[in-house]
């Protein structure tokens, strides 16, 4: 089954400057910006800039050049975001992906959660 991009989702909306949001960080590849309902006292979305729905897809179609910006963008934006763990304590990322992972937004995104101690992960 090949991946079908719906470009009026909400990130794509916000990438297109036509929602706006609490942007973090921005590149040529990667937004980040503070998650509407946060979860945590850190909490930042980073989403690539291509039209990908979820890490799959992203990893089996996106450019070098792309997965090295996203990667990049998520490790810049724990540095800003103070949780890495040469200066922070630590945080959790996570990037839900279709039905059984109950991703809202159908475009890649990976959660920054951070500033707290997380619970375990029960699934
Ligand atoms: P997921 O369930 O992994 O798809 O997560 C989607 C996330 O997007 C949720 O945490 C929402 O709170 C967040 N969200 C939805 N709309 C917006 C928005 N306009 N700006 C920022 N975050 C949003």
């Amino acid at each position: 089954m090949a991946y079908t991009y719906d470009d009026q989702n909400i990130f794509a909306k916000i990438l297109r400057g036509e929602i706006p949001n609490n942007t973090v960080y921005d590149s040529e590849h990667a937004l980040a910006f503070r998650d509407i309902e946060p979860q945590a006292p850190t909490h930042v979305l980073v989403i690539p800039k291509g039209p990908y729905i979820s890490f799959d897809h992203f990893a089996a179609e996106a450019t070098d050049a792309e997965i090295i910006g996203y990667v990049r963008a998520i490790s810049e934006v724990c540095k800003a975001e103070g949780v890495t763990l040469d200066a922070g304590e630590g945080f959790r990322m996570i990037a839900n992906a279709g039905a059984h992972g109950v991703q809202e937004v159908p475009h890649l995104h990976v959660h920054i959660l951070g500033g707290r101690p997380m619970g375990r992960m029960v699934a």
